[in-house]
């Protein structure tokens, strides 16, 4: 069977382009379909823009390999494409003695994964490196910095077009059929129905990859891909305070946390916020909650004494796509490629929240290669 397209990409976010990029090539028709206006309007423009270096993930998960893997690819690509970041170096900030037992547990587990350059902090050390922040004990970790996520899909998006890519927007993948040999992609676009045919599907939705891959027939209960939505704001903190303080600072995650902790990050521009929290949802709602504004304050103020509460401003929302239900314990990015369910051909990517970002760059040599063994084999 002859195909219209070999390589269709579902999403045009920071994943979905980074794959793109990777996969393009002369003499191969690829496609990424994105619902939205333009590329990276959901998560990858709602986020911290941070480069972790990948210190909470357990050892050999696809979080851990990609997230420390993707800090050194995301630092090399930046300086050679010009795409704005500074790596401005995080501090994990214990501030009891219960809190230190857990920051070395943190600090094992991060040598572990191969971190260059952690060192564990005493209080003199700490407060050396951050005058105003209040601590016992830090994790430092030189290579966490920040990047300009925009300017990061910019490059994906101009190096995926010009190794010949084509990049649709406005268009929604609405049904997928499996036909011999590949993929009947159904969409809808600004002039209505179509379908085509594809010989490679990539399922890069984000929020709705569940759903996408729901469109295939993969009964995602069973599989295990159902998504949970959780939801974290961000403060903008007063411009005033922005010099208080020159690092990334949070606190060590608390025993069942969902997310990392209120801390405190940065925008290239250097302004301040704060956030974000962790809360299970049910729908995609990106309005911000100023209630939340006291529990942000009361939860920053143990170890960022210089922070008042009328300082904050609401600022913004992300919500991420976790597959791990409330209450439930870790769960990795899932990678598939589905040929075990008698779906050869189809790569669904699915949970790709925190370090996505980061790992962007080494989640798509990872899916390149799966797409030559599956193009190889074919
Ligand atoms: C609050 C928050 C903070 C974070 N902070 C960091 C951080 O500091 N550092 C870090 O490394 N990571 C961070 N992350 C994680 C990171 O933002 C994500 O892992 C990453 O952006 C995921 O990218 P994506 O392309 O998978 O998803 P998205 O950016 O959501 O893109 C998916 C795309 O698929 C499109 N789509 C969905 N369904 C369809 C369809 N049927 N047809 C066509 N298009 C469709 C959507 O419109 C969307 O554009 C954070 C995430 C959140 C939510």
């Amino acid at each position: 069977m002859s195909y219209q397209v070999d390589i269709t990409i579902v999403g045009a976010g920071v994943i979905g382009l980074a794959i793109a990029s990777q996969v393009a090539s002369e003499g191969r028709a690829v496609y990424v379909l994105e619902k939205n206006q333009t590329f990276g309007q959901e998560a990858s423009s709602r986020n911290s823009e941070v480069i972790h270096s990948g210190v909470y993930y357990p050892k050999d998960s696809l979080k851990a390999r990609t997230c420390v893997e993707g800090n050194a690819l995301l630092y090399e690509l930046c300086q050679r494409h010009g795409i704005g970041h500074r790596k401005i170096g995080k501090l994990i900030v214990a501030t009891d003695d219960a809190e230190v037992n857990e920051l070395e547990k943190l600090w094992e587990r991060g040598r572990s994964n191969g971190i260059k350059g952690l060192r564990l902090l005493n209080q003199q050390e700490l407060s050396d490196l951050e005058p105003n922040v209040r601590g016992i004990a830090a994790i430092f970790s030189p290579s966490t910095g920040i990047i300009d996520s925009w300017g990061l899909m910019g490059h994906f998006a101009g190096k995926a077009r010009d190794n010949g890519a084509h990049l649709a927007y406005r268009t929604e993948v609405t049904g997928i059929d499996r036909i011999p040999g590949g993929y009947k992609v159904s969409v809808r676009d600004p002039k209505g129905h179509f379908s085509f045919t594809t010989k490679v599907l990539i399922n890069c939705a984000g929020l709705h990859s569940d759903k996408v891959a729901g469109m295939v027939g993969i009964d995602i209960a069973r599989a295990g891909y159902r998504l949970h939505y959780c939801r974290g704001e961000y403060f903008s903190v007063s411009r005033g305070k922005a010099n208080m303080v020159s690092r990334l600072i949070y606190p060590v995650p608390k025993a069942g946390e969902v997310g990392l902790g209120i801390h405190v990050n940065f925008d290239l521009g250097g302004r301040m916020r704060l956030g974000p929290d962790a809360r299970y949802v049910d729908r995609i709602d990106y309005k911000v909650d100023d209630s939340q504004k006291r529990a942000f304050y009361d939860s920053v103020a143990r170890f960022l004494p210089f922070i008042e509460y009328d300082d904050l401003e609401p600022e913004m929302v992300g919500i991420r796509a976790k597959l791990q239900a409330e209450g439930e314990d870790f769960r990795d990015f899932v990678i598939s490629h589905e040929c075990d369910r008698g779906l050869p051909q189809l790569i669904n990517l699915i949970g790709i929240e925190s370090p996505g970002l980061t790992s962007a760059p080494a989640i798509a040599k990872y899916v390149g290669r799966l797409v030559e063994e599956v193009l190889n084999n074919h």
